[in-house]
């Protein structure tokens, strides 16, 4: 089947979260644990000149004895600490029953990776955002081909939310040595196939934070629009995904880090 026709057909998504000639960078810590926790991680996205933070409330874990979240708490931590940062929230929504309750408190609604083919959960996220300043970060399956990432976008650009935003993040192969296997053709050949914007995650990806700075200059170079990286200002302390996380001080220098890359690219880092 040749998807490229109807994919095409979408604009670049509205709204400001992506913007033409910029890369724009989205931080934070995997999982919202405390106020403290998540102040200190957020002030430190603000440091570094970013404006996006991100922060899960709601935790897709593998095993259901590991810390599923703060849920509704988490949410208020965020908007709360954010509203005071100006900074703007990206967060998980699991569950079709919670959209509503994620919009009040985050401009942007991940979609995970586990539930990248969730149908239902994407067309109800579509409708929920259509006609809102509300966007959606859609995570690529850890299995899934580009077509179905791609078709999985147009369940919710199909039921009216058009600011949606590609996240690739890794997906399975053989290879042991990272958690999951960066595929950064699939960035490449997936803005050829669509007009919607591309970041990348590194960090889920990689799974270890040696990898995640030059992982994130290679996405630069293949045409990414963004990036999405875990921070903790304590990552040894992280309840969760604490391996993966940049410190702070990598945090405060990845945007000059990047800035040669982005240069050469024509971007400029947001
Ligand atoms: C996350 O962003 O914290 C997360 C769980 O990501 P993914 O769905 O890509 O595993
Ligand atoms: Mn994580």
């Amino acid at each position: 089947m040749d998807i490229s026709e109807g994919v095409k057909t979408y604009a670049k998504t509205a709204n400001g979260m992506m913007a033409a000639g910029t890369f724009r960078v989205i931080a934070g810590p995997c999982t919202v644990e405390s106020y403290e926790q998540f102040e200190a991680s957020a002030k430190a996205v603000r440091r570094a000149g970013f404006e996006y933070v991100r922060g899960g409330a709601f935790k897709p874990r593998t095993s259901p004895y590991s810390f599923q979240g703060l849920g509704e708490e988490g949410l208020k931590i965020l908007s709360e600490v954010s509203g005071s940062l100006g900074l703007k929230v990206v967060t998980e929504v699991m569950d079709p029953y919670d959209i509503e309750m994620v919009m009040e408190h985050a401009e942007i609604l991940q979609i995970g990776a586990r539930n990248m083919a969730n149908f239902s959960l994407l067309k109800r996220v579509g409708a929920a955002i259509a006609g809102t300043d509300h966007g959606a970060v859609l995570k690529r399956g850890l299995s899934a081909t580009v077509e179905e990432w791609l078709l999985a976008a147009e369940y919710i650009t199909a039921a009216g939310g058009d600011n949606v935003v590609l996240c690739e993040r890794g997906i399975r192969t053989f290879e042991p040595s990272t958690r999951f296997t960066l595929d950064l053709s699939a960035v490449i050949v997936a803005k050829r196939l669509t007009d919607l914007p591309v970041i990348v995650d590194p960090s889920h990806a990689a799974g270890r934070r040696d990898l995640v700075v030059p992982l994130s200059k290679a996405a630069v170079a293949a045409e990414a629009d963004g990036l999405m990286v875990e921070s903790h200002y304590v990552p040894r302390e992280a309840l969760c995904d604490g391996e993966q996380a940049l410190e702070v001080e990598t945090l405060l220098s990845l945007k000059e880090a990047l800035q040669p890359f982005a240069s050469a690219m024509g971007r400029h880092i947001i």
